[in-house]
């Protein structure tokens, strides 16, 4: 199930990120620690009640030497691209200021759902002032104090019953897959030689409230959908040269979707950049295909391709389980092998197992290789349970969690892999203890 997308904008100063690391508190989620994938302060997974989403601090993407104006407005831009609900943060110590009314009146215009928090309203003393707010045209100010964490739960509620019933609206049938990649890599070039002439575009729908455009056709009688081609398309902007942007971009792209293409330059070869898109890829638990573009421009011997992928899996060695095609756009080659390859590693994400035959691969693969003594005993598994897909997501019942050494983990993992074919996907093993 794809997690709505929150975005926070305001002027500099309001308390933006001081209403960020509220919200985001505690529930932090990191899943793992990826090597080289420094972790943004703009963005970040949260949760309330039952409703997980991400949070975007719009403040946190900066254009250098722009002045406040352009750098607000490119700010409520972004949110209002990529956001399902924006939280429109004022100081309840000033009155109304120009740029409060400038962004009001961008935010206006989206028609996106949002939700105005008059900040650093500290104590009862200022609650009044939250009334000059209404002049912005926003509707109900909400009472807030970042730094005292007073009304942080209201936004919270807010936000929950903002967000779009995701589920309900996604088509069955539908691929929905993203290329992600750094600048250049080719996502464009790569996407436009995938539409090629011969697919049948369905539809290039403009801005529902959610997405951007996506472009959806159908091919052999599936249909697929790609993810926000709308910043491929709109290039130009100012913005899109902003590094923080493009990741960002990628993430929420990435969230879309149920596949995502991770691109790489053949041509130019690994480079940091390219870690952070690869790790953001894996985190979100999609299904994960390395696309290297531009091969035509390698000079190639028998051992190129390989070397290409000897470094491929050492430097994201979280991915092994991401199959890798090399291709080049410009050329057309070898391109129409991402189309099955999508609905190969779709179809693996999504795969359920039978119970009984879970159980088994697990009894033979624990006769093969016993588990041994770990933080003080031994681990016994009673029995395993798939409980989700996208990720396949298996519960192991267990005398003690503890025991679990992570190479065991592996193991176990292997096996699964080997057993049932999970090429693409990532999968999760969660060991509990039987009560
Ligand atoms: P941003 O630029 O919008 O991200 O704002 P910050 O979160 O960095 O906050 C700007 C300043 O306002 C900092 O000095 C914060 O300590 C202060 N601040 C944030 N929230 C509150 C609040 O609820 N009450 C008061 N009195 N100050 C706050
Ligand atoms: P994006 O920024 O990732 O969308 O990259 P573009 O699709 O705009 O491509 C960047 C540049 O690389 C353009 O000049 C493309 O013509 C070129 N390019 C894209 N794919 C290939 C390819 O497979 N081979 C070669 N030689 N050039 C390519």
């Amino acid at each position: 199930m794809r997690k709505g997308i929150v975005a926070i904008v305001g002027r500099a100063n309001v308390g933006k990120s001081t209403i960020f690391n509220r919200i985001v508190g505690e529930r932090v989620s990191i899943v793992e620690d990826i090597p080289g994938v420094t972790r943004d302060r703009i963005y970040a997974n949260a949760s309330w009640l039952t409703r997980e989403f991400r949070l975007i601090d719009t403040g946190g993407i900066e254009l250098a030497n722009a002045s406040f104006t352009e750098q607000i407005k490119m700010q409520a831009q972004i949110a209002i691209e990529e956001a399902d609900v924006i939280i429109f943060v004022v100081s309840g110590r000033e009155s109304v200021t120009r740029e409060d009314e400038f962004v009001a009146r961008m935010l206006q215009k989206s028609n996106k759902p949002i939700i105005l928090a008059v900040n650093k309203i500290d104590d009862q003393a200022f609650k009044d002032s939250i009334y000059d707010f209404y002049s912005l045209g926003i509707g109900d100010p909400i009472a807030v104090s970042g730094s005292h964490g007073i009304g942080i739960g209201d936004i919270l509620d807010e936000i929950v019953q903002l967000l779009p019933q995701v589920e309900e609206e996604k088509e069955e049938d539908v691929i929905r897959f993203s290329i992600i990649g750094r600048p250049n890599v080719g996502k464009s070039s790569l996407t436009n030689a995938i539409l090629g002439e011969d697919r049948v575009i369905v539809s290039d729908v403009e801005g529902t409230t959610r997405d951007a455009i996506d472009t959806a056709f159908e091919k052999d009688g599936q249909k697929y959908c790609v993810v926000d081609t709308a910043g491929m398309r709109k290039k130009g902007k100012i913005y899109e040269s902003v590094e923080k942007y493009s990741i960002l971009r990628a993430l929420t792209a990435v969230e879309k979707s149920d596949v995502v293409l991770v691109v790489i330059d053949g041509d130019r070869g690994i480079i940091e950049q390219d870690k952070h898109v690869a790790g953001n890829a894996h985190e979100a638990g999609k299904a994960v295909i390395l696309v290297v573009n531009k091969w035509d421009l390698v000079a190639k011997d028998s051992k190129t391709m390989q070397k290409m992928e000897n470094e491929l899996r050492e430097q994201f060695k979280y991915l092994d389980y991401a199959p890798i095609v090399f291709v080049s756009a410009k050329e057309n080659k070898r391109v129409d092998l991402l189309l099955p390859m999508i609905q190969e590693v779709y179809a693996n994400s999504h795969k359920r197992v039978s119970t009984s035959v879970l159980n088994d691969v697990l009894i033979d693969a624990q006769t093969m290789n016993p588990t041994t003594t770990f933080n003080g005993g031994r681990l016994k598994i009673y029995y395993a349970n798939q409980v989700s897909i996208c990720p396949p997501t298996f519960v192991l019942f267990t005398n003690d969690p503890q025991y679990l050494h992570f190479s065991y983990k592996r193991y176990l993992e292997n096996r699964l892999r080997d057993a049932f074919g999970f090429e693409g996907t990532p999968i999760h093993i969660i060991c509990r203890k039987r009560d």
